[in-house]
Order: structure tokens, then sequence, then C-alpha cells
């Protein structure tokens, strides 16, 4: 039988990239301390975090048809 220490499995904080015990004494897991999760959850707060390729407001783009074709002149006399 393998007598082997229940190491706690460790994993990378995601803000300081530094040691973080992935394990339920750890309550902050995965960061490896209270100040780096709140550290993210500030980050989030403050939007410095943006999802590429999903825009939340389309451009305006105006429709070709109607911008590349001059109006019709209004006579206004
Ligand atoms: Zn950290």
């Amino acid at each position: 039988m393998s007598d082997r220490p229940a190491a706690p499995r460790k994993v990378r904080c995601p803000m300081c990239a530094g040691e973080s015990v992935y394990a339920p004494s750890n309550p902050f897991r995965p960061f490896c301390s209270e100040r780096c999760k709140l550290m993210d959850l500030g980050a989030w707060a403050s939007d410095q975090y943006s999802i590429p390729g999903a825009p939340l407001e389309r451009p305006l783009d105006p429709d070709p048809d109607q911008s590349a074709l001059p109006s019709a002149p209004k006579t206004l006399q």
C-alpha cells in the first residue's frame, strides 16, 4: 500500500502567478491569498477585463446602400 501523504494540490495564482494551495484549507483558491482574490474582483469591477470578440454594443454602422449613394437633394425653394 502506498502511504503517500495528502499533499495539497498547488496551482498557479491567476493574479500574481504565485504558488497557490488548491485545497479546502485555502478559502481563496484558486488565488493564493485574500489580497489576490480581492484584486481580481476589483479588476472585474473596474472593467479591466474585456471579452474580445463579444462586443456588448453593436457598432453604429450605417447601411452602405444609404451612405454610399448620395441622397436625392431636396429642392427647397
Ligand atoms: Zn496571488
